[in-house]
């Protein structure tokens, strides 16, 4: 029997999911990928091979009422037409908060289930779908382990400094505090720097996550020293429909001036800005390229992303006393090569020069010149959660052992 597990990745009305296979003492293997889109509604499934070609889809229609447990106990029993050779042995979860309590992943029980709960306050529009599956599963397969994996828990190590806001203590006491988030993506770009340079692995990096949602952080020795993503999601750089950093005085007057409702304004600062708000057309890059020539403001929208990623690498680079190397990943950062030229053409100062070549046909190394080196390195999220799922198993397996 093969030791099966899945990484599920799920939103509010999608359940993204891959199944790896862990070999003897080997990586995590994937085998299959796939998603459920559209729950609550017309729903769609769809799986695909580690090469992208389809094995199987199934479509629903909104009366089918096809939700996060139909779609998961769908998933469990697609799979059971290989229970001859597959045992599933865990479910990991990608859970974007882990709070102060949790700076690695967890194996989930009741009392720690409770606790990432409480940190619901924190993350309102991501916490609940992420911790949805763990309470189907809990209640339709009792007794199969399940790890969350946190996107706050790498930057964890952070100083108190770089994690304070300067509110008065009783604010801090309460857990309002900078986290950081992407750290599942970090967590995988820290560990294969040193398959690209040996020396950044060890090296001042900042590397640039730049997708839907988008943020950098700042790494020293593959650990992260700072990040521009702060208390939650929407702090930082621009964002696909999120604003990034914004005067908290412009949250008054949307509320004072404007009357909007708490609900409206949290909408407007979570969907409606970044990208899609300032360019008024499209939340997606390859929308925004296509019409920057003709539409003044699908330009703007680029330039405002581009000018606050260099300014916000600029207060890196002083966080870190210099910079050996960058990084771009994610959907932007992999596949336009556009940002990238812009971003580095705005580093010069740094001593950062362009390879066009190389950027045009994707890198990996992206840079000339003998000052720090530019990369495109794709991100693997579902991989660190499959590592992170095995070693908690693991290490669960061996206290039980002892
Ligand atoms: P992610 O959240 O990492 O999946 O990234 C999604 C975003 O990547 C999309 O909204 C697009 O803006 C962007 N993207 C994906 N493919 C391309 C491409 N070929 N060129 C430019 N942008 C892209």
């Amino acid at each position: 029997m093969i030791p099966t597990f899945i990484v599920v990745n799920a939103g509010s009305s999608s359940l993204k999911f891959q199944v790896f296979e862990q070999p003897d003492g080997a990586e995590a293997r994937l085998v299959w990928k796939g998603l459920y889109e559209g729950l609550g509604g017309a729903s769609h499934f769809l799986v695909r091979d580690p090469s992208g070609a389809k094995l199987d889809e199934t479509t629903w229609s909104a009366e089918d009422g096809v939700g996060h447990e139909e779609a998961l106990m769908h998933l469990v029993s697609w799979l059971s037409q290989y229970r001859e050779e597959r045992k599933l042995i865990a479910i990991g979860h990608r859970v974007v908060h882990g709070g102060e309590t949790f700076s690695g992943p967890v194996l989930v029980d009741e009392t720690i289930l409770q606790t990432l709960e409480t940190l619901i306050p924190l993350a309102p529009l991501h916490q609940p779908h992420n911790l949805e599956p763990i309470k189907i599963v809990r209640r339709r397969l009792p007794g199969m382990p399940q790890v969350a994996c946190f996107d706050t828990g790498f930057h964890q190590d952070q100083s108190s400094l770089v994690t304070m806001f300067a509110l008065p203590r009783e604010m801090r006491e309460r857990g309002v505090r900078r986290y950081g988030f992407h750290g599942l993506s970090y967590d995988y770009i820290a560990s294969v720097l040193k398959d690209y340079d040996h020396g950044l692995a060890e090296g001042r990096v900042i590397a640039a996550h730049l997708g839907n949602g988008a943020s950098l952080c700042a790494l020293k020795g593959g650990v992260s020293v700072a990040t521009t993503m702060g208390f939650s999601a929407l702090d930082g750089l621009p964002m696909g429909t999120r604003c990034g950093a914004l005067d908290a005085g412009v949250v008054f007057y949307m509320l004072r001036e404007m009357k909007l409702s708490l609900e409206n304004a949290e909408r407007l600062l979570y969907t409606k800005s970044g990208l899609l708000g300032v360019s008024g057309l499209s939340n997606d890059m390859r929308t925004l390229r296509a019409n920057a020539a003709a539409n003044a403001d699908a330009r703007n929208a680029i330039d405002l992303f581009v000018y606050r990623i260099t300014r916000e690498i600029g207060s890196l680079v002083a966080a870190l006393g210099g910079i050996d190397g960058l990084v771009f990943t994610a959907g932007i950062g992999e596949n336009d090569a556009a940002t990238r030229a812009e971003v580095i053409a705005a580093l010069g100062w740094a001593g950062l020069a362009l390879d066009e070549a190389a950027n045009a046909s994707g890198g990996p190394r992206i840079s000339s010149g003998s000052g720090p080196t530019a990369w495109v390195i794709p991100t693997n999220e579902e991989l660190v959660i499959a590592r992170q799922t095995w070693s908690v198993l693991g290490a669960a397996q061996d206290k039980l052992a002892s």
